[in-house]
């Protein structure tokens, strides 16, 4: 029987965490089931189980120091697709029809940069169709496929948080809600800080400045793609029923306070220069020659050299 297209369109998306063991995807099965049963349309993204993406990129080091970017996209595209296919078994198995597709089948077309790939299209007839045959879609999170040279590409680490969140722009989906180990976003990551405090609502602003400055419970990527394609988010715990923290539009969030969060990050590093000739151009080069590396350069200081003949300090 066809499904009338009154029904709204959910998103689910469950990270590493919320699929890790048999339980844990039985679970989210679950989940997807009762958004099913409640008569919404549910396509559900998975990212790969626990650890296995790192598991995938130290197997790939064991044979290789500096793998060919397009066979470690191969690679790790799989840790996606083994939680799709058994998360599918799962719903069959709670008596509901599903089918797991790959970001490839799923009709996310990418550029061609390996490992850091961007979304340029979403061809979600696939998902449409097998939507209408009552079908519960899965996706492979974190994926997609080159439309210059039909490769499998990666999105990037946390990448499957964007896959939802696109897949919900495209099929005009109501809520892009992200399962996740912590029962929302809070004022500081609450494994560092346990008084931290769980957010209610916070703006596509405050949640893009927290992502950029290494809170990664929503990936930077998905935040943006998120605000430009007005996307509302709600980010919950997978082992909790209690509501999450909704991310939505500035107009919609009521007085704000004036600071939101406090955030930190483990993956930076300070590089300083000395000596670095204090005239028009330098800096230039060696910000440029950072940017052709693709090396995300934040909080630049320069001093004033002490005498000129001295050469000034540059750090970022
Ligand atoms: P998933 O595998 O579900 O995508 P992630 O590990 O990518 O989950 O993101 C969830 C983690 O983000 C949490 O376990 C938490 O430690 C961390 N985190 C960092 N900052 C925050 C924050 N401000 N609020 C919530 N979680 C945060
Ligand atoms: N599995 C990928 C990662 O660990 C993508 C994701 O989880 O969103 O980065
Ligand atoms: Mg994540």
């Amino acid at each position: 029987m066809a499904v009338p297209s009154r029904q709204d369109l959910i998103v689910m998306k469950f990270g590493g965490t919320s699929v890790a063991e048999p339980d844990d995807i039985r679970r989210a099965a679950a989940r997807i089931v009762a958004a099913r049963e409640r008569g919404n349309r549910v396509v559900a993204v998975l990212s790969a189980r626990g650890q296995h993406t790192d598991e995938l990129v130290a197997m790939a080091r064991e044979v290789s120091d500096r793998p060919e970017p397009r066979e470690l996209d191969m690679l790790l595209s799989v840790g996606e697709r083994i939680s799709c296919s058994l998360c599918a078994m799962a719903i069959h198995d709670l008596g509901h029809q599903a089918i797991s597709l790959t970001g490839s089948q799923a009709g996310i077309v990418t550029d061609s940069s390996h490992t850091k790939a961007r979304i340029l299209d979403v061809r979600a007839d696939r998902i449409r169709e097998k939507l209408d045959e009552d079908r519960i879609v899965l996706v492979a999170g974190f994926q997609g496929v080159s439309g210059d040279s039909r490769d499998v590409t990666t999105l990037g680490r946390g990448g499957s948080d964007t896959t939802a969140v696109a897949l919900a722009a495209a099929l005009g989906g109501d809520v892009c809600e992200i399962y996740t180990d912590v029962l929302g976003v809070f004022s500081a990551d609450p494994r560092l800080v346990p008084d931290a405090r769980k957010l209610p609502i916070v703006s596509f602003e405050e949640m893009l400045e927290m992502a950029a400055s290494g809170a990664k419970v929503l990936q930077l990527r998905a935040v943006e793609y998120a605000r430009n394609h007005a996307v509302r988010l709600h980010c919950r715990s997978s082992f909790d029923d209690a509501p999450g923290t909704l991310v939505l539009a500035e107009h919609e969030t009521m007085e704000r306070p004036l600071v939101t969060a406090v955030t930190h990050s483990e993956e930076e590093a300070r590089v300083t220069m000395t000596g670095v000739r204090d005239e028009p151009g330098v800096a230039g080069r060696i910000f440029g020659a950072l940017a052709g590396a693709n090396v995300n350069v934040d909080m630049i200081i320069q001093n004033e050299p002490v005498e000129p003949q001295h050469g000034a300090d540059l750090s970022f």
